[in-house]
């Protein structure tokens, strides 16, 4: 069903998306010929104007000392509240996500899992269900544990450890969640904690929007990509051996608790995968970031505290700003996935786990901004420039081998940004960050960059 021309793009939201991998996979020829209107949304400074910009753009380029809250269109009554709260002095950054009567602060400092009012302010209930995995629990549980339950005896705590990968994010394993939380007679009033990176975090998340309907749960990620970007929104879910993430549900976590300490333990690969989506929020919508983030490069891969705390608080501010907006990805929220219509493809086609998420998303966002180059909707120094920061976090810019034109197009067909049989993608255009989603553009292009990036 095509958008009447008559409505103006801007206004034209994505209508929404069907997933159904059958209906997908039957249409996947005509959804790489056609082309047609449908969708495209010239974000930011045509449809929210530039005035959002500014409310969510601090110049500082390190974290000051001492507490710093940062406020996302939040409405008077809700400032009010928040700071006459208690805040503790190791918070360094309190990010709020303005979701109405589901909004949530993200806390972001060092040593926050010491502070255990913290955490224990947003339990539910009495009892508590830590969902971790084998290499996080013999690091953190236990202090989680102790977080929960010193000085707070009527809280008992549970705890189910998931085999570690992208592999488990599924159904099977999911299942283990439900085991436990009901051999533990788990109640509604109960809250999960997610400890781990972005695949327990969106496992844990699922698991508790679907036990006994929904229950609370906390978010504590500990790679940067969870800090970063997949503890913050409330997308959660599972993967299906035909496509990622297809499986889940929108449910937003009571607080995102950011110990930054967490990431001394984390392998320099995990944390290269991570910047992949920090380099995202610059190329998309915050040039003034990615201006940093060049500048930085080099002391954010060698761990400097205060240019990982700015950049994991920037980032947030930039999902928490997009999530407020637009929580069910009705539009600009889709923008987040700059490459990951790519990645996507890379991760299914390569198999769950062989490359982490965030190096087939930068593989996946030189492509994109390929494409776009290709289009004419940018110019070729933002092309070098996206190539060289992600070269120098050390993330791969091309696809491996193994992916060619056909598996890139069988696995795009299954994406969730499919609609109606047309895949939009998010491209960049105009200047440094700017983008569109849209399903207007050549067929050409994007078949100009399969064949530039794949050999057969
Ligand atoms: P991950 O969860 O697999 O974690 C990476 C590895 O690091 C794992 O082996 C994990 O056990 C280990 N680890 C985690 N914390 C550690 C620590 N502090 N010290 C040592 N090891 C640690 O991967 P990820 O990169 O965190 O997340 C990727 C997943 O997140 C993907 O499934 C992706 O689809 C999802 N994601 C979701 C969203 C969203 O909005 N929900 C956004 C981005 C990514």
């Amino acid at each position: 069903m095509a958008v009447s021309p008559s409505i103006p793009p801007a206004l034209t939201f994505s209508p929404k998306t069907s997933t159904d991998p059958s209906l997908f996979l039957s249409q996947t020829s005509d959804l790489f010929s056609r082309g047609r209107n449908l969708d495209l949304i010239s974000l930011r400074s045509s449809l929210f104007g530039s005035g959002l910009k500014t409310l969510n753009r601090i110049g500082a380029p390190v974290l000051k000392s001492g507490h710093n809250r940062s406020k996302i269109c939040a409405n008077s009554a809700q400032v009010m509240e928040q700071s006459s709260r208690k805040v503790n002095t190791k918070v360094s950054t309190i990010v709020d996500v303005d979701l109405g009567n589901r909004s949530y602060p993200i806390y972001i400092g060092s040593g926050l899992l010491e502070e255990h009012d913290l955490l224990q302010r947003h339990v539910h209930g009495k009892k508590v269900l830590v969902v971790t995995n084998t290499t996080i629990a013999p690091l953190y549980l236990d202090k989680v544990i102790n977080a929960l339950t010193s000085g707070n005896s009527k809280v008992s705590v549970e705890s189910v450890i998931l085999p570690d990968g992208e592999k488990y994010k599924d159904m099977g394993t999911l299942m283990k969640v439900f085991d436990k939380a009901i051999e533990s007679r788990l109640d509604r009033r109960c809250t999960f904690v997610a400890l781990g990176g972005g695949v327990i975090g969106d496992m844990c998340g699922f698991a508790a929007a679907a036990f006994l309907r929904g229950v609370n749960f906390i978010q504590i990620p500990t790679t940067l990509m969870a800090q970063v970007d997949s503890s913050v929104g409330g997308k959660t879910g599972i993967n299906h051996p035909l496509g990622k993430n297809m499986i889940g549900a929108f449910f937003q976590p009571q607080c995102v608790l950011i110990d930054t300490d967490t990431l001394n333990t984390l392998p320099d690969r995990e944390l290269a995968s991570g910047i992949a989506e920090v380099v995202k929020y610059g190329l998309i919508r915050d040039a003034e970031f990615f201006e940093w983030q060049e500048k930085n490069m080099q002391a954010l891969l060698a761990r400097d505290p205060s240019v990982l705390a700015y950049a994991i608080k920037r980032s947030c501010e930039n999902k928490a700003e997009v999530v407020s907006l637009d929580e069910k990805e009705s539009g600009l929220r889709a923008t987040l996935n700059l490459g990951h219509t790519f990645g996507h493809a890379i991760e299914t086609g390569f198999g769950y786990g062989q490359w982490l998420h965030g190096e087939a998303v930068a593989a996946g966002t030189v492509m994109a901004v390929d494409m776009s180059y290709r289009l004419g909707w940018i110019d070729d120094s933002i092309v070098k420039r996206a190539l060289n920061i992600l070269q120098e976090a050390k993330l791969p810019t091309a696809p491996p081998e193994m992916m060619t034109v056909e598996k890139f197009k069988a696995s795009m067909a299954v994406d969730k940004k499919v609609a109606d049989g047309l895949l939009r993608l998010i491209l960049l255009k105009g200047p440094l960050g700017n983008c569109v989603f849209t399903g207007d553009y050549d067929r050409k292009a994007l078949d100009e960059t399969l064949h530039a990036f794949c050999k057969s």
